[in-house]
């Protein structure tokens, strides 16, 4: 068992104080680069005990999409009141709909110590950067071209043709903002894909920052072992 998870059992028993706060896990990319499968894929392993950040958006449900699972579908006043009362941790408008991340399940998940995952664009990225630049590991997903960012677009066929092209067009100013983002992931293969994030995630919970504090009690622990 690692240290992590013990300082994570020690809390459920002893209810002690939280020992280091979560992270937040960005991944943006341009639409079509695959990042929604990656996301699922993601979430699907227990074993990294992410949960995704729910936003809520102004645009339409597509047929695939559920309220409450992949979005909160609010109309435009709604939105507008949340942003007022300052109940979103970053906002930004893509493709002409507004989109904004609730803050209180992030401050809630993230003081418990567990980690949360963002699916968000790079005006999100730059606003929770700002706010929480030591909780924030920012992944930035490449499509391996372009020609497969379309095809993939095309073949989800959920979009009517016009929204597809506009897509492709923001997509060359999305993939512009690259140098922005911690990591950097070429898409080629998912499976490859996974493990890179899966491996970033991996190597960003054991820096020694983080775990501080629950690092500190182990070794003072072991130092007086006879
Ligand atoms: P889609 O409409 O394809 O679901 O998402 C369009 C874009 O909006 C994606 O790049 C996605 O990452 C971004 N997005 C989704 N939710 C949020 C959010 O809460 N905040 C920001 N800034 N971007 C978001």
């Amino acid at each position: 068992q690692t240290v992590r998870a013990q300082a994570k059992d020690e809390k459920q028993t002893s209810n002690a104080l939280v020992e280091h706060r979560g992270l937040m896990l960005i991944l943006s990319s341009p639409s079509g680069a695959g990042k929604t499968t990656l996301t699922r894929l993601l979430l699907q392993d227990a074993a990294l005990d992410l949960k995704l950040s729910i936003s809520v958006t102004t645009r339409a449900r597509r047929t695939s999409e559920m309220e409450g699972v992949h979005y909160y579908f609010v109309s435009k006043p709604e939105f507008e009141k949340m942003r007022a009362e300052k109940s979103l941790l970053e906002w930004a408008q893509v493709h002409g709909n507004f989109y904004g991340t609730p803050k209180g399940p992030v401050e809630a998940r993230l003081s418990q110590g567990h980690d949360m995952l963002f699916d968000i664009d790079w005006q999100g990225t730059q606003q929770v950067q700002k706010s929480a630049p030591k909780d924030v590991v920012t992944i930035f997903i490449l499509p391996p071209s372009m020609k497969e960012l379309q095809a993939r677009l095309e073949r989800r066929a959920e979009d009517p043709p016009d929204i597809i092209a506009g897509r492709l067009e923001n997509a060359r100013h999305e993939i512009e903002r690259w140098t922005m983002y911690d990591y950097v992931i070429v898409n080629q293969d998912i499976q490859q894909a996974l493990n890179e994030v899966k491996s970033i995630l991996i190597a960003e919970r054991l820096r020694r920052a983080r775990q501080q504090d629950s690092i500190e009690r182990f070794v003072g622990t072991l130092l007086s072992e006879k």
